[in-house]
């Protein structure tokens, strides 16, 4: 079950009044009681996958919010991966000091399948925070539109991993003039499902490592793939080619970012950025700042493969291409002079507008 997953210093959650969503579906199950939620931001480019999240919020409404930010993030993520889906997102809301039982977790989980079944395939749900593979499986009895069961698509970890290291060779093609990442120092921060793939990858590449985690038995990676290890404060400030954030979102506020001594900033964690105005910041500093969305995309483009026949191969193929689409979003940058976040949200929108334009849904 992956629990690491929510940002400390999440963005400010879209008002309702700031609603651009084509569709918002709140129940409050029959089995369980629990508010179940699916919130699909577009379907232009295709039906809307997104996790389901089983998290503790303080009301029902502040679940809605990280429904509807969480599912327009998603949005943004698949077209700039190029994949023929859209964006959506499923919240089981938890009362804030429930621990549930077994019983009512899969009370709770049926009720979300006939949430999910409401939209009829326009919302296909996968794990996220709180919900494991085997509560796909269960899901998958009540509902078709599932992916990320065992067997499937299987540790979407090493594949956002591959995509990272992939998006790391384009930020060295543009910051050093070379994709290789021989004997470049790159500081991992969270050595997780992701962060001790990405070590490991980048060790094989010849990197120099600088590595870290809160749990001090990740130290054992350090010594075994030779790197340095470091206390995470200090990793996130160590004068390194790349830093690579791989733990909580929201870790660069504006106290990090001033201190960064990495000449680019390329990393798995989600909402890295605890405000998208920093972007600006780094960009005026001259540290390259790879957008998460564009970076991490790798464990959306796995998972999205079962729903066209699930080939290993073909999911290490398709995220290694990270390195051509963050080129292209890289190059943008460039030519107009904006920091490459703004350059991945314009191009993101271009092709959904593009898409909206020829499907005749926008
Ligand atoms: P994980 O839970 O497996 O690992 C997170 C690691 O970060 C743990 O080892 C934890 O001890 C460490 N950590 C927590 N707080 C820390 C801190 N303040 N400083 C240093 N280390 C800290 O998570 P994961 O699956 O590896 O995902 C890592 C990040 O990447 C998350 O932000 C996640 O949302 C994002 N992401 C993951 C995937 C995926 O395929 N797993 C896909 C897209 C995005």
């Amino acid at each position: 079950m992956r629990t690491h997953h929510i940002p400390v210093a999440a963005p400010a959650p879209p008002a309702l009044d700031a609603l651009d969503h084509e569709q918002v579906l709140v129940r409050r199950g029959a089995r369980s009681g629990l508010y179940t939620i699916v919130a699909v931001h577009s379907t232009v480019l295709g039906p809307a996958l997104g996790g389901c999240r089983m998290w503790h919020y303080p009301t029902p409404g502040a679940a809605l919010d990280d429904a509807l930010r969480l599912s327009r993030a998603m949005t943004f993520k698949a077209a700039a991966a190029g994949l023929a889906l859209g964006g959506g997102k499923g919240v089981i809301c938890l009362p804030a000091h429930l621990v549930p039982s077994q019983t009512v977790r899969h009370e709770a989980l049926r009720d979300f399948a006939d949430t999910v079944n409401e939209l009829a395939g326009r919302y296909i749900t996968a794990e996220d925070v709180g919900t494991t593979s085997a509560d796909m499986d269960l899901l998958a009895h009540f509902t078709s539109h599932v992916v990320g069961r065992p067997g499937g698509a299987g540790d979407p970890g090493a594949f956002t991993a591959t995509g990272v290291q992939a998006a790391m060779r384009a930020c060295a093609t543009q910051a050093f003039g070379s994709s290789d990442l021989a004997h470049r120092t790159v500081a991992v921060v969270g050595l997780g499902s992701v962060g001790a793939a990405l070590a490991r990858g980048l060790a094989a590449a010849g990197a120099e490592l600088v590595l870290s985690d809160i749990d001090g038995a990740k130290a054992e990676l350090a010594a075994e793939l030779g790197g340095r290890w470091l206390e995470p404060e200090d990793a996130l400030a160590a004068e390194v080619d790349v830093l690579a954030p791989c733990a909580l979102g929201g870790v660069l506020d504006a106290g990090h970012v001033a201190r960064l001594r990495c000449r680019v900033v390329c990393g798995a964690a989600n909402n890295q950025l605890a405000d998208d105005a920093l972007a600006e910041t780094l960009h005026g500093r001259g540290i390259l700042y790879a957008p998460d969305f564009v970076v991490n995309a790798g464990g959306l483009i796995n998972v999205s493969l079962e729903l066209t026949g699930y080939d290993d191969e073909m999911a290490r193929r398709r995220c290694a291409e990270i390195e051509d689409v963050l080129g292209r979003v890289l190059a943008h940058a460039k030519a107009h002079g904006t920091p490459p976040l703004a350059a991945a949200h314009e191009l993101a929108e271009r092709w959904l507008t593009a898409a909206g334009a020829a499907s005749g849904s926008m």
